[in-house]
Formats: structure tokens, C-alpha cells, sequence
């Protein structure tokens, strides 16, 4: 004989398991949503980045004209207070070769700017592909974040209304119920309303089924074919 209280338990429990696997499933939905935002991110950022790159080389190199031309002014200076004409001829080959730089970084300047331009509107592209996706992704993200909080607090719930009812049963009870759950995979009660055992899958016939109902006392009627204390969820006239 089993208490009533039991198959609240039971039920409760089962209410409880229903929920774990529904936070699993929506917490699972959720990081997939998330990986498929870090992608698109990663493809913005890496767009981003090779735009970024060029624009450095682009300053570099403008830099280095910067650079020679100061140098160019230099060399002019040392230029009005040398000494011999072998001095003043190697200034003049060290300025010639800083302006032949000058020309060639400027032409190798006028390459990297139309590679500049292009990243960059390779990057306006894939932001504008992507933007109403990653929105969209960012949305539903927020939206099952909203549904796990509630599932999580129907959890707190159940959990608690749980502790509620083992504290009411005596420890003894709760031992031997424990033990029954061991023996019928978790499902010490099982409800014959549809005319067969929802534990064992046993049909019974409509003599048995009848039989069965009439003299149905949740808590101490077992099925005959399984062991499992049986019951009905609809209410049952009884003939
Ligand atoms: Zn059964």
C-alpha cells in the first residue's frame, strides 16, 4: 500500500524531469543561435580587419614620404656648408636617391588605395548583408532567453511544491517509494484511463478493464500484469 500523496509526488516529478529536458533543449536552441551570430560577427570583424591592415600599410607608406622629405631638407642644408666637391657630389646622389624613393613609394601608394577602397566597400557589404541577420539572430536570442527564465521559475516551483509534499510523508514512506521507482523505471503509478497499464503497455480486457475500475483504490489497486499501483485520470462511474 502506497499513500495518495505518492502520485503527487510522482506527478510533480515527472512535471520536473519534463522541465530539465525543455531548459536543455531551449538552452541548446539558444547556443546555436549564438554560434551562428559569432559567425556572421567574425565574418564582419575579419572584413573589418583586412580593411584596417591596408589602411595602416596606407599610412606607413605616406609616412615614409614624410620621412624623405625631411631628410631631402637635410641634406639641402648640408649641402650650402661643405667643404670640397667630392662632399658635394655625394650629397646631391643622396638627395637624387631620396626624391627616386619618394617617386616610387607615391606610385606604390596610388596601388594601396584602390586596394583600400575596395576592402572597403567589401566591408560595407558584409556589414549590410549581414546586419538584418545578426538582428534578427540577436532577437530570437533574447526572446529564449526570456523563455528559459520562465521555465526556470515553473522549475523553482515544482521543486519546491515537491520538498512540500516529501516533508509531509514520513521518511519510511519516501524510502520505499524510492525503491518502487528503482523497480518500475520511475513510474510507480500508472494511469489506466485509455483501458491499458501506461506503465507495462498491457492492455486489459473489457471484463478485466471493468473489474479493474470497480474496485480501483489509488495507492493499494496494482496492475495485474506489471506490479504498478494504478489509477485513472478521468473519474470513473463506476458500475
Ligand atoms: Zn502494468
Amino acid at each position: 500500500m502506497l499513500r495518495e500523496e505518492l502520485l503527487e509526488l510522482q506527478k510533480k516529478e515527472v512535471e520536473l524531469l519534463r522541465l530539465n529536458t525543455k531548459i536543455k533543449e531551449l538552452e541548446e536552441e539558444k547556443n546555436e543561435l549564438i554560434e551562428e551570430l559569432d559567425s556572421i560577427e567574425s565574418k564582419i570583424l575579419s572584413a573589418k580587419r583586412k580593411l584596417e591592415e591596408k589602411e595602416e600599410k596606407l599610412k606607413e607608406l605616406k609616412d615614409f614620404i614624410e620621412y624623405k622629405k625631411e631628410r631631402i631638407e637635410e641634406l639641402k642644408k648640408q649641402k650650402e656648408s661643405v667643404k670640397n666637391r667630392e662632399e658635394f657630389k655625394k650629397i646631391l646622389r643622396l638627395i637624387a636617391k631620396n626624391e627616386d624613393e619618394i617617386i616610387k613609394t607615391k606610385q606604390q601608394i596610388t596601388g594601396v588605395e584602390t586596394e583600400v577602397e575596395a576592402l572597403r566597400d567589401a566591408y560595407e557589404k558584409v556589414k549590410a548583408q549581414f546586419i538584418a541577420e545578426k538582428e534578427k539572430l540577436e532577437e530570437e536570442i533574447k526572446d529564449l532567453e526570456k523563455e528559459i527564465e520562465i521555465v526556470k521559475k515553473k522549475r523553482e516551483k515544482v521543486l519546491s511544491e515537491i520538498e512540500s509534499i516529501k516533508s509531509q510523508i514520513p521518511e519510511e514512506e519516501l524510502k520505499k517509494f524510492e525503491e518502487y521507482k528503482n523497480k518500475f523505471n520511475g513510474l510507480v503509478f500508472a494511469d489506466i484511463s485509455s483501458g491499458s497499464c501506461e506503465g507495462c503497455g498491457m492492455t486489459y480486457s473489457s471484463v478485466e478493464y471493468r473489474e479493474i475500475l470497480k474496485n480501483l483504490k489509488p495507492g493499494e489497486s496494482k496492475c495485474p500484469y506489471c506490479g504498478r499501483f494504478i489509477y485513472s485520470k478521468k473519474s470513473v462511474v463506476k458500475c
